[in-house]
């Protein structure tokens, strides 16, 4: 038999032969070239780093299958998504090491990790002093300073999420009454967020004009910024209270913003003015126990108000702002206007018809420490 006869058993012995060529060069071209070869990854080929480990290879490559997730003890939402354990490498069949070398044409099938629910801690916590306002006048009391509560909680380790608590000892409240008016026809003009340059200096003319006092609530910024409207201010005989520095709800402030707040100011206007301020009013009248306790300590007096026409509201006119001012006004009333803040033309036109009809009803204008309602001991 001739090498060259083509019989059928030749032509298949050098189609193999021809095959195993091409794959080889194939594996030697692709290992060579870019140092990688083929394996199977759920199914599909894909090309691997030579010597490359399972964990690499799950690393680099997209995987049909995802790690677990690490759950919350409390509702079980994901906190930690893929922090549960990881996904499970099969190679060939069987359960694979981590550290273990694939070699080409090994096939990877990935499975899902199982979620973990996060470990949880039992700690001790303190339940904050809540506080209660009691009564209807301007002028805030203590009636009972009230107590911290200590409970017991169980936390999620990682969510921090409460899973259940346990109150150890009940917190009491501080309770603030307001105290009122008695039957005696004197109302105190207050006015707060100055001093500005324009407006104050007209409410001060209109007042210096009729001679009536008032109490200006002063915040430590404005004091800063119109050092002489803040001494005139004195100059003409009306009090200065303390407003806090940038009008912060102090109820929504740490206790160290809320004594910077109210020391500053306090600071602020006895440098500028000379005077120890005696009265604090906190802005929009919020007030809870830790800053009830950081403007006693201050020294000051808390005072809030019972008349408030909203002049500070945009569309307030004049004839509105003079009207429920009036009408509202009691023996002992505290009313609330504003010198600053924003345009404050139509509490400046107001002003005068508010002093001319209750001058006409009977009432004399006071200083806020002069009401006999102002309680006079340090509580
Ligand atoms: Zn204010």
């Amino acid at each position: 038999m001739s090498p060259l006869n083509d019989s059928p058993k030749t032509t298949a012995t050098l189609k193999i032969a021809g095959i195993l060529v091409v794959f080889s060069l194939f594996a030697f071209l692709a290992h060579g070239a870019f140092g990688r070869v083929p394996v199977e990854i759920d199914g599909r080929i894909a090309l691997v780093g030579v010597g490359d480990s399972v964990a690499e290879i799950v690393a680099e490559q997209p995987c049909s299958a995802q790690p677990g997730n690490l759950l919350a003890a409390s509702d079980r939402h994901v906190v930690v998504p893929g922090g549960g354990k990881p996904l499970v490498v099969r190679v060939n069949g069987r359960a694979a090491d981590p550290a273990e070398r694939i070699r080409p044409g090994d096939r990877v099938a990935t499975l899902a990790g199982t979620d973990v629910v996060e470990p949880t801690n039992e700690e001790t916590r303190v339940i904050a002093v809540p506080t209660e306002v009691v009564g209807s006048g301007a002028m805030l009391t203590l009636a009972a300073p009230g107590s911290a509560g200590v409970q017991r909680v169980v936390v999620g380790a990682v969510s921090g999420d409460v899973i259940a608590r346990e109150t150890v000892l009940p917190a009491t409240p501080m309770v603030l009454r307001r105290v009122g008016a008695n039957g005696k026809k004197v109302v105190a003009l207050t006015f707060d967020d100055g001093p500005w340059p324009e407006h104050t200096a007209e409410i001060l003319d209109i007042l210096k004009e009729e001679e009536v006092p008032a109490t200006f609530f002063m915040l430590g910024l404005r004091v800063k910024k119109e050092p002489e409207v803040a001494r005139r201010i004195v100059a003409e005989g009306h009090d200065v209270g303390n407003h806090t520095y940038r009008h912060v709800d102090l109820t929504d402030v740490k206790p160290e913003i809320q004594r910077r707040e109210i020391r500053g100011t306090n600071n602020v206007i006895r440098a500028t003015t000379g005077v120890q301020p005696e009265w604090f009013r906190p802005p929009m009248g919020q007030v809870d126990s830790s800053a009830y306790r950081e403007i006693k300590a201050a020294g000051l007096r808390p005072a809030l108000w019972t008349v408030d026409p909203q002049d500070w509201r945009k569309n307030a006119s004049a004839g509105a702002i003079a009207r429920e001012v009036v009408s509202a006004t009691k023996p002992g009333s505290v009313i609330l206007l504003h010198d600053g803040g924003g345009n404050r033309s139509q509490t400046t036109k107001a002003l005068p018809w508010i002093i001319h009809e209750l001058h006409k009803r009977g009432y004399e204008f006071v200083l806020l420490g002069d009401l006999p309602s102002a309680p006079k001991s340090r509580w």
